[in-house]
C-alpha cells in the first residue's frame, strides 16, 4: 500500500484545516447551498492537478512521472463544467489552461446510471494506462434526487449511492487518487438547534466520505468552509475567497 500524497485547494488555510491539502485514498467532500462554491473548488482542483508546487508528494508517495502526466476524471451531472473559467485560474497562475483542458476528462452524466457507469470506467480507463490521479463527482446527489422521489424510493436510492461509493473507494484506495464530491444540502428541523443544514444521502454518504465541509457564503468573494465528523481531525474552519483568479486565501 502507498502512502498518501496531497494536492493543494488553492487557500493554505482550507489545505491546513485538511493536514495538508486533499489527500489521496479518501473521499473528500463539499456540501452547501447554491452558489457556496462547490464547483469552483471543483475546478480548481483540475487547474492545480496540474502544477507541481501544488502537489505535496515525494517519490515514495508517487513517481515524479505519475505526477508529470496527471489526469482528472471530472463527472458533471449538471452540466456546470467550464472550460473558460478553467483557463481563466490556469491563467492566473501562469500555467496553461489547454494543457489543464487536456489532462481532465470531462463526462457529461444526464442520469445516475451513466453517473454509475462512468466511474466504473474510470477503472478500465486507468487498467489501459491512463494516469488518473483526481476523480471529481459533481454533483454526487443531484440525479438521485432527480429520479427517486419519495418515500418508497428512499432504501433504493441509498443502496444505489452506497454502491457508486463504494466503487469511488475502491479507485481512491486501488489507484492513490483524490476523490472529491460535492453535495448540496436540505434543510431539516432539529429539536435542539432549529433547523439544522444535512447533506444529502445521510449515512450511506457520510460514512463513505473520509473528509466533510460544509460550504457557506462569508462577506463578498469570502467562503467559509467548515471541517465535521473527520475520524481523526479536530472540526475546524477555514475561511478562503473566490475571485475571478480562483480560489485562494
Ligand atoms: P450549485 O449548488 O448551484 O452547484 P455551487 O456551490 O457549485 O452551486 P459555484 O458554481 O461553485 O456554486 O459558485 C458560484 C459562485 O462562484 C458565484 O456566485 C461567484 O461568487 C463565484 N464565481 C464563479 N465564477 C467566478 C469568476 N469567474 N470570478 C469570480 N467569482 C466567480
Ligand atoms: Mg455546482
Amino acid at each position: 500500500r502507498k502512502s498518501v500524497w496531497r494536492l493543494s485547494t488553492g487557500s493554505s488555510e482550507l489545505d491546513d484545516v485538511l493536514a495538508g491539502g486533499l489527500e489521496s485514498q479518501s473521499i473528500t467532500e463539499f456540501a452547501g447551498l447554491f452558489g457556496c462554491g462547490k464547483t469552483q473548488v471543483a475546478h480548481q482542483a483540475c487547474v492545480n492537478l496540474q502544477s507541481r508546487e501544488n502537489i505535496f508528494a515525494d517519490e515514495e508517495h508517487i513517481s515524479e512521472e505519475e505526477i508529470e502526466n496527471a489526469k482528472a476524471v471530472y463527472i458533471d451531472t449538471e452540466g456546470t463544467f467550464r472550460p473558460e473559467r478553467i483557463i481563466q485560474m490556469a491563467e492566473a497562475m501562469g500555467i496553461d489552461g489547454n494543457k489543464v483542458l487536456d489532462n481532465t476528462f470531462v463526462a457529461r452524466a444526464y442520469n445516475s446510471d451513466m453517473q454509475m457507469l462512468f466511474a466504473e470506467k474510470v477503472e478500465e480507463l486507468i487498467k489501459d494506462g491512463e494516469n488518473i490521479k483526481l476523480v471529481i463527482v459533481d454533483s454526487l446527489t443531484s440525479t438521485f434526487r432527480n429520479e427517486y422521489t419519495g418515500r418508497g424510493k428512499l432504501s433504493e436510492r441509498q443502496q444505489k449511492l452506497g454502491r457508486h461509493m463504494s466503487v469511488l473507494n475502491k479507485l481512491a484506495d486501488l489507484h492513490n487518487c483524490i476523490v472529491m464530491i460535492t453535495n448540496q444540502v436540505s434543510a431539516k428541523p432539529d429539536a435542539f438547534f432549529g433547523i439544522q443544514e444535512q447533506a444529502i444521502g445521510g449515512n450511506i454518504v457520510g460514512h463513505a466520505a473520509t473528509f466533510r465541509f460544509f460550504l457557506r457564503k462569508g462577506k463578498g468573494d469570502k467562503r467559509v468552509a467548515k471541517l465535521y465528523d473527520s475520524p481523526h481531525l479536530p472540526d475546524a474552519e477555514a475561511i478562503f475567497r473566490i475571485t475571478e483568479k480562483g480560489i485562494h486565501d
